[in-house]
């Protein structure tokens, strides 16, 4: 059976009707290493609830692993992650990776499965849902990310672009209260970017939480309500758009716009 919010979401029509009800994030002293080795280095901030936070920094500054700590995948050494005002250390894990949606580079689609059954899967597997409902939800996320024509189309026969929809799609049907996006564009052909770039921005306007890590400076610049700038595990300066990007105050935000913009 639909819950309201699939309800609302299928018969949602305007794009900037909000149809998600993304969860506040909250990071705390948050602390994660490879053995002795510490990569991030007491992060706090504060992502409100149906915004998006991007995330940006050299190559290596950590910001893989902070997402990584945010969803758990890799044990924090230190801190706590709040969802909804509830510790992650207390979710278990696999419910945590529910309410919690992550999207890589690389889309990691079953080969073999067409469209819709990479979406559906895990809705039968993880989420213990019939397979008429799982196909029915993964419906709905396909069609929520433009694909509902590409349904029965294998990975190969999809663009790259297409495929990592596939992805967010398949993310979304486990309808979570938080998306993280790890440099979900970087491995795609430089003119299928945009067509992501704008799903991306297009499920922040309708209430999804998000952290966006991203090259993307023009996107973070439009899209984000909050700019995170990582160096070396910490994090150096974080606010607005305008803020991090027309005032930046270290010697090393400066130099970093410096090299990519
Ligand atoms: P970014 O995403 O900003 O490029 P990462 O979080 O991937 O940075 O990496 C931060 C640091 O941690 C880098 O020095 C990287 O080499 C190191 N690192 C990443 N993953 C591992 C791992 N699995 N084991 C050991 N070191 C790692
Ligand atoms: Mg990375």
């Amino acid at each position: 059976t639909l819950n309201p919010r699939t309800e609302a979401s299928s018969q949602a029509t305007a794009d900037t009707e909000p149809t998600f009800h993304g969860a506040g994030l909250e990071l705390v002293g948050l602390s994660m290493a490879y053995g002795s080795f510490d990569v991030v280095r007491n992060v706090s901030f504060t992502v409100r609830p149906g915004t998006t936070t991007c995330v940006i920094g050299p190559s290596g500054s950590g910001k893989s692993t902070l997402l990584r700590g945010i969803n758990r995948l890799h044990e924090p050494k230190g801190g706590e992650v709040l969802l909804a005002g509830e510790k992650t250390s207390a979710v278990r894990p696999e419910t945590l990776r529910q309410r919690i949606g992550l999207v890589f580079q690389h889309f990691n689609l079953f080969p073999d499965h067409t469209a819709l059954d990479n979406v559906a899967l895990a809705l039968w597997k993880v989420k213990g849902m019939s397979r008429s409902a799982a196909r029915a939800r993964a419906e709905q996320a396909l069609t929520e990310v433009g694909l509902s024509e590409r349904a029965d189309h294998r990975p190969r026969d999809l663009s790259g672009g297409q495929q990592q929809r596939v992805a967010i799609a398949r993310a979304l049907a486990m309808e979570p209260e938080v998306m993280l996006f790890d440099e979900a564009t970087s491995a795609l052909d430089p003119e299928l970017v945009k067509g992501v770039l704008n799903l991306m921005a297009g499920l922040g306007r309708r209430g999804m939480t998000m952290v966006v890590v991203t090259h993307e400076m023009g996107f973070a610049r439009k899209a984000a309500d909050q700019v995170i700038f990582m160096d070396e595990g910490e994090v150096v300066e974080a606010g607005t758009p305008e803020a991090i990007f027309d005032q930046p105050q270290s010697a090393r935000l400066q130099r970093f716009l410096s090299e990519v913009l």
